[in-house]
């Protein structure tokens, strides 16, 4: 039997899970404009797991969890890119397959869990487009009305979807960071469970579930883990899972985490050597990294920085070049944000042995957004009438 606590990521103190609370109350107010959230809470487990199937793992129990198939994705060996790398042992967890196409499907499904567990009707969420799409798919399942706000400039796939689920869509004018703040006073004015990433600490906690899966499906701890980062929710995610399983001793170790930015939007890069956020404009190709605030920053780089990770940036370039090697060489068409954890593992190949265990996190599906993925191929340019005219 497992019993579940808030404890503080900053001043290491506990509280009493409730729907109420969301950052530490003695941390929370000494953040400045322009940083990350400060006082982020993470779900701390006492006693013992009773299997090795995630749901163990989580503070919510089954009942009030939707019925969905979130999680549970393949993990699997990408053939021909293994001999094109000669690394034998190259696993591909694919998170594009969740319900609504992205690995957001686990944090959102704990907080549909929270929210009915607490009779909550209503889920408030910004997003730079994947997180709402997820809360409105899985609010649509588990009966929950959404209130999502989004930069005006998100992917249309991200936005039509999150509106076919039912979602109330606001835009904001300016960017994520503003549509964050908007979110934040819409929950606090008009009431709902906010979902906001990191905000909400059943987001990290939601997202721990596939490092418990890679796990199970390999039957040990992978040597590296590639994961592309904007927020640095899922990457704290990743390690709360791996962490949980160290805690248990169900593993020896950490794996070594590979942290993958886009140049264009690298704040947590940047705060490896600096130690400081520095407010970005951030611009890349890659929407779902696109932050120019990471909201988990402070979090996101305690983990790095006592696991020993590593942080690495990449051009929008070779995104789209990774992108288009993945769809082309194994059939996996995934959005640019989730090619970046590949282009990362290119990058670093290098320096790691070929016999290594290697795992990278594809965390979104390339139909999200058809924009980017265009920009890399060529459009027949005419029509035809007959084969005459093809030569
Ligand atoms: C959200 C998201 C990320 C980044 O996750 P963070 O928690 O913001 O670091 C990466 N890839 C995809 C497809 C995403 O939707």
């Amino acid at each position: 039997m497992l019993t579940f606590e808030y404890k503080c990521s900053q001043c290491e103190a506990v509280f009493e899970i409730t729907p109420e609370l969301m950052l530490c109350p003695e941390c929370e107010p000494g953040k400045k404009s322009g940083e990350p959230l400060k006082g982020v809470l993470e779900v701390e487990l006492n006693g013992a797991p009773i299997s090795n199937d995630p749901l163990d793992y989580l503070p919510i129990e089954r009942e009030f969890f939707p019925k969905m198939p979130v999680g549970n994705t393949p993990l699997w060996h990408p053939v021909r890119l293994m001999k094109k790398h000669d690394f034998s042992e190259l696993y591909f967890k694919d998170d594009g397959l969740n319900p609504t196409g992205s690995l957001k499907d686990r944090a959102s499904l704990l907080v549909a869990a929270f929210a009915r567990k607490n009779d909550i009707d209503e889920v408030v969420v910004a997003s730079t487009g994947n997180a709402g799409s997820s809360m409105s798919g899985v609010g649509a399942a588990a009966g929950l009305k959404v209130k999502l706000f989004l930069p005006k400039t998100a992917p249309p796939a991200k936005m039509i979807q999150s509106l076919q689920y039912g979602a109330d869509l606001v835009l904001a004018e300016k960017n994520y960071d503003q549509a964050f703040a908007l979110s934040i006073q819409y929950s606090k004015k008009f009431g709902g469970m906010n979902r906001n990433t990191a905000y909400n600490p059943m987001t990290i906690e939601g997202k721990k579930t596939v490092s418990i899966e890679i796990f199970n499906q390999l039957g040990r701890v992978p040597d590296h883990v590639f994961v592309s980062v904007g927020d640095g929710v899922i990457l704290s995610g990743l390690y709360k899972g791996f962490r949980d399983l160290l805690k248990f001793k169900k593993i020896p170790r950490m794996p070594e985490i590979h942290a993958i930015q886009a140049t264009g939007s690298s704040a947590i890069f940047k705060a490896m050597s600096s130690g400081q956020f520095q407010e970005q404009s951030a611009e890349t190709v890659a929407d779902s990294i696109s932050v120019n605030t990471p909201s988990n920053g402070y979090l996101a780089l305690k983990n790095l920085k006592s696991y020993g990770g590593h942080c690495i940036t990449l051009t929008d370039e070779e995104i789209l070049s990774a992108q288009k090697d993945l769809s082309s060489s194994c059939g996996l068409f995934s959005e640019p944000a989730a090619a970046a954890a590949y282009a990362g593992f290119t990058k670093q190949k290098k320096n790691l042995d070929s016999n290594s265990t290697c795992v990278v996190l594809l965390t979104g599906n390339g139909l999200k957004d058809i924009n980017s993925a265009s920009k890399n191929i060529v459009m027949p340019q005419k029509t035809i009438n007959s084969l005459d005219e093809l030569y």
